[in-house]
């Protein structure tokens, strides 16, 4: 199929873009294109006007600091997953990151395309959860940060309102004493994931003083769900908060099997990475 006619605009600045975004009700941002071109071919999307960000300059930007990794709307997934630094300052971008999708489509695709994007299937939407990250959204009425947790709204649907543009997401960094995981069930490696897990632990001389769980796939929109009172049975706390449904990918039973399987799989991963940073950092 061929997309609906729509008009095009690639404007070289952030605030030619804000203005016609603002200026056109059918309007939609085009970045990497990766979810957004294949939508309008399949005519699930017929936006007035794409909006043609890659010409705008100083959004491609991945720095890192104490504070964590801060990622511009221009930086592509391969960018994000090469990045040194920043899987230094947060293990989890890259753990993650090596499950989008597949090479070709990171070349092009950015990761603060994905987040707003909003696919409880995608891993970068529950990463920025579970890290309790942020994103920065201009337009033509100023800017605002956007927590995490208010960032997912449904089933791709975000909550950015028509007229903002999302600038930066940042990471926060993984603490000391933190650990992270990640594991996920795919038909291939790179395609979406049947269910997805990541682990944030917090420990303490060793002894794990807060857990949490990210799942992709199992839910409307990304979940996160704190197992620190239920590590003797977290894969039972977690499917208390999740809703594994039946789609042409997996039943819901089989998604509900690969969360036991998984969840103390991950769990245990993170603790040993926790464990294994503390006694590299006591031996340094
Ligand atoms: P686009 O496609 O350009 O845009 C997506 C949506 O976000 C559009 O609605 C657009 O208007 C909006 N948007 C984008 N950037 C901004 C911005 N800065 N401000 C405001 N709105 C914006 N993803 C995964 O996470 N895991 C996978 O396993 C995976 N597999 C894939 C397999 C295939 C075959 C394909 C084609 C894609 C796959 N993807 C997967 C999606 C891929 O990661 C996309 O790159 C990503 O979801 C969207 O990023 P993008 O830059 O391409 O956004």
């Amino acid at each position: 199929m061929k997309p609906a006619p729509f008009a095009y605009l690639r404007p070289s600045t952030l605030e030619e873009a804000l203005t016609a975004l603002a200026g056109e009700q059918g309007a939609k941002v085009l970045a990497g294109g990766q979810s957004l071109v294949p939508l309008l071919s399949m005519r699930l999307a017929a936006p007035s006007m794409l909006i043609d960000i890659n010409a705008l300059p100083d959004l491609g930007h991945i720095t890192c600091d104490a504070a964590g990794v801060r990622v511009g709307a221009l930086a592509r997934h391969a960018e994000v997953l090469a990045s040194a630094e920043a899987a230094s300052a947060q293990p989890l971008l890259a753990l993650a990151l090596s499950h989008v999708a597949h090479p070709t489509i990171r070349n092009r695709g950015t990761t603060v395309g994905s987040l707003v994007h909003a696919d409880a299937a995608a891993e970068m939407p529950m990463v920025l959860r579970l890290l309790e990250g942020s994103v920065d959204v201009a337009s033509v009425r100023g800017r605002r940060t956007i927590p995490a947790e208010e960032l997912f709204a449904g089933p791709l649907e975000s909550t950015l309102a028509h007229d903002e543009v999302a600038v930066e997401a940042f990471f926060p960094a993984l603490p000391p004493g933190g650990g992270v995981a990640f594991q996920e069930i795919a038909r291939r490696h790179g395609d979406y994931a049947l269910v997805g897990v990541a682990a944030l632990v917090e420990t303490d001389g060793g002894e794990v003083t807060r857990a949490r769980l990210g799942y992709v796939s199992v839910s409307d929109v990304p979940v996160v769900v704190d197992v620190t009172d239920a590590l003797d049975d977290p894969a039972a706390k977690a499917l208390a908060d999740l809703e594994p449904a039946d789609d042409i990918h997996a039943t819901a039973d089989y998604r509900a099997h690969l969360v036991r399987v998984l969840t103390p799989r991950v769990l245990a991963d993170a603790v040993h990475h926790a464990r294994q940073r503390t006694a590299q950092r006591n031996h340094a």
